[in-house]
């Protein structure tokens, strides 16, 4: 395992990008801190007993408001990892461009051992908590899911913020992530997923990285093993899959590793798994010796989209994959990046990688504060434009149109098309945005270090346009 914590970790990767930015030292110690701990106890019976639950919300920055990132159940969680995880949020949005602070919350259960019921009475605790405290609001603080958490865990959420803040109009711009029919926005749940698969294209484009690493330029047709078929892993696998054209070859998850050297069909494997609740017998796959032992296959693309600390001094020597897109928080640690770098491997940061998730939180938390369908303005918008043009070349043409032709001409994009087309516009601009730094200073050597500094440069410099009160 690690010598450092997790939150450790990322504050010596800070330092090591501090090191090439201007910025005064105090004004580098105020970005890198928590602002805001609040750890927190609260009892639920459970039967005739009474079980104490253990949880947390971090606000890491506020340089921008309101504050923003997911909350997590898992058995794992303590204060170290939420506060790296609401840390990495914070670099996050500033690596994307959304305007948010970063924060995350935690509470640590296994979901597995609770119902549905006792879920809800946790999840309705924990935010009365937050709402005691002043650790939600839509301009306060806006939790989203992450592990083990879902749109079903929002709606619990802004229910019981509204209930609490009776008359609030603004009451669903509270948490993100929420279902469709709850004031969601079409695309939240395979954002991050799509947002790790343009991170990977984008990278893909650059011939001279790739020619660097000896591959050839394009995903079309490159292999790809990913550990985790959560939410993140499955959605990553199906988009590169679909329209990446990506070779899956490997996959890792928790009940064991499997491999198939001509590729897995990702649709038929997680369909295989929703029936036999595994992976391991997939037909026409082999069933490697361990668990993680995919990790550790030859391929182009290693997806670790599991939980933090899964590349470590342990395996980072049997690492042979060439790019590794962390689409988990944490995945690799610094001793492992070490070992990784010094074998010429491409690190796409997590910051960066899987900033989908939160960048897609942020149209949806516009829709709420405005109140509006964004389908609907943009279609009639588009279409009057569309049939303006269209009408024109008709003119200047003379050709007729029958219904269905001028239906197909004037049809303008819906929610999802926004949606998906402003994600990939947000990942290939701060994937060029990052590269530039990257590529700008010589002593730079890795895309995290050069994320770093392009966030760190422009929290900074909103900090000193801030001034400090009083
Ligand atoms: N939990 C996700 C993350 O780690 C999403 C955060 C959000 O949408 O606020 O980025």
């Amino acid at each position: 395992m690690s010598n450092y914590s997790f939150f450790e970790g990322v504050e010596k990767n800070f330092d090591k990008a501090a090191k090439h930015t201007d910025l005064p030292s105090g004004l580098l110690e105020q970005i890198k801190g928590c602002n805001a701990v609040f750890r927190m106890n609260f009892p639920i019976k459970r039967g005739n007993d009474i079980e104490v639950i253990e949880a947390y919300r971090v606000q890491h920055s506020n340089h921008r408001s309101p504050t923003k990132g997911g909350i997590r159940y898992s058995q794992g969680v303590n204060q170290d990892e939420v506060m790296a995880l609401a840390a990495l949020m914070t670099y996050k949005c500033a690596v994307v461009d959304v305007p948010f602070g970063g924060a995350k919350g935690g509470v640590k259960i296994n979901a597995r051992e609770y119902s549905e019921e006792e879920l809800e009475k946790i999840t309705r605790r924990y935010a009365s908590e937050l709402v005691r405290k002043n650790f939600i609001g839509p301009g306060m603080d806006v939790p989203a899911p992450d592990y083990g958490t879902g749109p079903r865990e929002m709606a619990w959420i802004m229910d019981t913020y509204a209930a609490l803040n009776s008359g609030e109009i603004d009451a669903a711009g509270c948490v993100t992530g929420k279902p469709v029919s709850q004031n969601g926005i079409q695309g939240r749940t395979e954002a991050t997923g799509r947002g790790v698969y343009y991170a990977v294209r984008e990278a893909c484009n650059h011939e001279e990285d790739m020619n660097a690493l000896g591959l050839t330029t394009g995903l079309k047709g490159k292999t790809m093993v990913i550990q985790g078929l959560g939410n993140v892993g499955s959605f990553t696998g199906k988009i590169s899959q679909d329209e990446g054209d990506v070779k899956i070859i490997g996959v890792a998850e928790y009940e064991g590793s499997i491999y198939k050297e001509d590729g897995l069909d990702i649709h038929a494997l997680l369909d295989f798994r929703a029936k036999t609740g595994s992976i391991v017998g997939f037909p026409g796959s082999t069933t490697l010796e361990h668990r993680s032992s995919a990790l550790e296959l030859e391929c182009d693309i290693l997806v670790p989209a599991a939980l933090e600390n899964q590349i470590n001094e342990g395996n980072a020597a049997d690492i042979k994959a060439k790019i590794i897109v962390e689409a988990a928080n944490g995945p690799v640690t610094p001793e492992a990046e070490e070992v990784l770098l010094a074998k010429g491997c491409l690190i796409i940061p997590d910051m960066y990688a899987n900033a989908g998730g939160v960048t897609v939180s942020y149209f949806e938390w516009l829709k709420n504060l405005s109140h509006m369908r964004f389908g609907r303005m943009q279609k009639r918008f588009e279409s009057n434009r569309y049939e303006l043009l269209v009408d024109l070349v008709l003119k200047m043409t003379g050709k007729e149109l029958n219904a269905g032709e001028r239906k197909l001409l004037t049809f303008g994009a819906d929610e999802v098309d926004l949606v998906r087309s402003g994600l990939e516009e947000t990942m290939i601009n701060a994937y060029n945005g990052i590269r530039n730094t990257w590529k700008a200073k010589p002593e730079i050597k890795d895309l995290r270090t050069a994320a770093f500094v392009y966030a760190i440069e422009k929290i900074g410099s909103d900090y000193t346009a801030l001034g400090i009160w009083p």
